[in-house]
């Protein structure tokens, strides 16, 4: 294997269309009774980062008594709304389609660097029937780390292990906002910034994106761009 491309999932990949955030107040409400008023800008940030700021708009100070609990009741309430995620989410242009193409590549590794924790991360790109594009034993997930560049190098040792080494220029992160090219960068990895979220073709740029794409719908230049 000579590449390897780190993918984040929600507008890089797919527009979830809010069944996330459902799940996440259900799974809130379940476990500690407290009807969810919670808000908050989650773009680009990580699960274990968000979750003690959401907890504490709801008045618990201390969120880690409830975390394991938390986030396996997320997990499930996801799980039982993946025929929601698919109704009002949508696939972003050319996903599907450059997807396929690297997966068909014998030298290109794919898998997910994502905020999600691992449960809702596979399951949102099951929803749409694209985890058969990636190697999800491996990938670095939202309840990993809080620190998303941590993310990048847990998913990088991860694929050594079972793939062998990859050069720094040869581990590409895929995301849409500037903290996924923030923590590419932090990571020493090649940066791919995708202008269909939040970030502009211009901030991800001046964030240091080392390509930067309007979106994926250009299928064969995407595909030569992060097939090397
Ligand atoms: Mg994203």
């Amino acid at each position: 294997m000579t590449r390897l491309l780190l993918w984040d999932v929600d507008r890089t990949l797919l527009v979830g269309g809010g069944v996330g955030v459902e799940a996440y107040a259900a799974a809130f409400t379940a476990v500690t009774g407290l009807e969810w008023v919670g808000s908050l800008v989650a773009a680009g940030r990580t699960d274990l980062s968000i979750t003690p700021e959401l907890f504490a708009q709801h008045g618990i100070a201390d969120h880690t008594p409830y975390l394991g609990a938390f986030f396996a009741r997320y997990a499930d309430e996801f799980a039982a709304r993946g025929d929601a995620m698919a109704a009002h989410g949508r696939v972003l242009p050319g996903v599907p389609e450059v997807l396929a193409a690297l997966h068909a590549d014998p030298g290109v590794v794919q898998t997910l660097v994502t905020g999600n924790i691992a449960a809702v991360g596979v399951a949102k790109v099951a929803a749409f029937g694209l985890d058969r594009f990636f190697d999800t034993r491996i990938g670095g997930y939202g309840d990993d780390h809080p620190v998303r560049s941590e993310l990048v190098g847990r998913a990088r040792e991860r694929a050594e292990a079972v793939h062998g080494p990859f050069a720094d220029g040869d581990v590409l992160v895929i995301g849409d906002t500037v903290l996924d090219v923030g923590a590419a960068l932090a990571a020493g990895v090649v940066a791919v910034g995708v202008a269909t979220g939040p970030s502009t073709t211009q901030e991800l740029a001046a964030a240091g994106a080392h390509h930067v794409l309007e979106d994926l719908s250009d299928v064969a230049a995407t595909i030569a761009l992060l097939s090397g």
